[in-house]
């Protein structure tokens, strides 16, 4: 039995390269550009044009690939990689991606940003017609559809892919070309560039191709497929585009503040969250501290609309990392110490107003918060540059079941009362999305508003696959 104990996690980064002489160090270093999109696993899978292979393993990217290791998989012409998120500890490499298999069409690597909201019902229909699977992902179901469709139809990834209901940003490496791929909704970002080679690559961000010294073209289009061969660079459509449901959470925290997404680059866009919320919000106060690193373009904003100083009173030690993925709560509140050192004389005696990008479970704000009242804060104010997280994420973001958003079952009052602060303000609905450039109805922020793009009344929870698993296995 394998991957019984893995939640199956869907927060992450994608890249695609082909014929490019440095593909696997091009995947590399875009990987490592892409790992604040996921630091549970990273893996790269490689084509020297007969052949794939692959390498995946647990941990940050630079753990997974050593230089040897880099060095076997260099003598190829193309490469995918995949950086995939985890919050618990808990994790087994068969769900690592990308996810190599070999089928009636030859080899194919598959690397997944999203989630699909209808990967059970999927698996459940292939597992009766006699298929096997390997891992809880629901990525593997692409793949088995692509293996059956081979045969009985002119394109079978067409067909794939009209089966898949969700959140994804896709990257296929065969032998012969590589395939890219975003859902009709355009959930997650997905771009295409060239390399200082002059060859085509792709990447969830702009920032992946910034690392690697490639020009950016533009954004692979919703219900797009964009194919890479030696023949050059071609694009087909498997649906028409739906009204887009672009992720507002990549603006307030998931991308990096460089990236530009949807159009649009993250700082700017989190400048903008911070100004707005300082318009809904004004206080009187000392200072402005962004809490590091998630909010402090946002506090940015807010101290330049609000017009009180900014100034650097939480300083991030850069060398502890996931503190979230700690198994404790106990671990976790001593590593949030470790991380984050308050700077005393710039909070002692002071009315502060503290800006983060938002508030999950509120069990390392309601830490930092406790910091700053010992180094004497003497009015805290906590400003968020989001509405409360009341509802869970179906496509691709992961937040835990709803028992465990603070914002669930609680007012904002009762909020501020665990965080033991004395005002709590959190950006509106409309604040947030008055500050992105395309219409509202063309983002996603059911995490915010409950209001889901496509019916999640059976949706796939991170654990199906899994529970489903133990059941065949009774
Ligand atoms: P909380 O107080 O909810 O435990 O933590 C809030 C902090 O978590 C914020 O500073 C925010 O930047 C960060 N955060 C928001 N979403 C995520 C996420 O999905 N994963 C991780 N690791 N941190 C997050
Ligand atoms: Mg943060």
């Amino acid at each position: 039995m394998t991957g019984m104990s893995e939640e199956a996690k869907h927060k992450c980064g994608v890249f695609g390269v082909w014929n490019d002489p440095d593909s696997a160090h091009l995947a590399y270093t875009a990987l490592y550009a892409q790992q604040h999109r996921g630091q549970e696993s990273a893996g790269i899978a490689v084509s020297d044009g007969k052949l794939l292979q692959a390498h995946v393993g647990m941990g940050l990217v630079p753990e997974v690939f050593s230089t040897r290791v880099l060095d076997r998989l260099s003598d190829s012409k193309a490469a995918i990689g995949h950086n995939r998120y985890s919050t618990t500890g808990s994790s087994v490499s068969d769900n690592a991606q990308p996810l190599l298999r070999e089928y009636i069409g030859g080899q194919v690597a598959v690397g997944h940003n999203g989630n699909l909201i209808n990967a059970l019902v999927l698996r459940e229909l292939y597992e009766r017609r006699g298929h096997i699977f390997r891992t809880t992902t629901d990525t593997e179901v692409i793949i088995h559809l692509l293996a059956s469709h081979h045969l009985s139809h002119t394109d079978p990834l067409v067909e794939t892919l009209q089966h898949l209901q969700g959140a994804y940003s896709l990257v296929f490496l065969f032998n012969d070309r590589l395939e890219v791929v975003r859902d009709p909704w355009g959930w997650r970002p997905l771009v295409l560039g060239t390399t200082p080679n002059g060859a085509y690559c792709a990447a969830s961000e702009t920032v992946a191709l910034d690392a690697i010294g490639a020009k950016f073209v533009r954004e692979v289009e919703p219900g797009e497929i964009v194919t890479i061969s030696d023949k050059g660079i071609s694009s087909r459509r498997f649906a028409e585009p739906q009204q887009p449901a672009h992720c507002i959470f990549e603006h307030v925290y998931f991308a990096n503040p460089s990236s530009k997404v949807f159009g649009e680059t993250v700082q700017i866009v989190r400048e903008k969250l911070g100004e707005k919320l300082a318009e809904e919000s004004h206080v009187e106060a000392d200072v402005v501290i962004p809490m590091p690193d998630s909010g402090r373009s946002a506090a940015l904003g807010y101290a330049r609309q609000s017009g009180i100083q900014f100034r650097e009173g939480i300083v991030p030690n850069r060398y502890v990392g996931r503190t979230f993925i700690k198994p404790t709560q106990d671990q976790r509140n001593t590593a949030v110490q470790l991380k984050l050192n308050v700077v005393r004389e710039v909070i002692d005696g002071n009315r502060i107003i503290v800006v983060d990008d938002s508030v999950v479970r509120g069990t390392t704000t309601r830490a930092k918060m406790e910091q700053l009242r010992r180094a004497g804060a003497k009015e805290i104010h906590l400003r968020i540059s989001c509405p409360p997280i009341r509802n869970p994420c179906y496509f691709g973001i992961d937040f835990q079941d709803p028992a465990q958003l603070i914002a669930t079952s609680r007012t904002v009052e009762q909020i501020a009362d665990f965080l033991g602060v004395d005002s709590l303000h959190y950006l509106t609905l409309d604040g947030m999305l008055s500050c992105v450039k395309h219409p509202k109805d063309h983002y996603c922020a059911s995490c915010f508003n409950g209001e889901y793009r496509l019916n999640v009344d059976n949706p796939v929870n991170k654990l199906d696959l899994e529970r489903y698993q133990l059941k065949m296995f009774k």
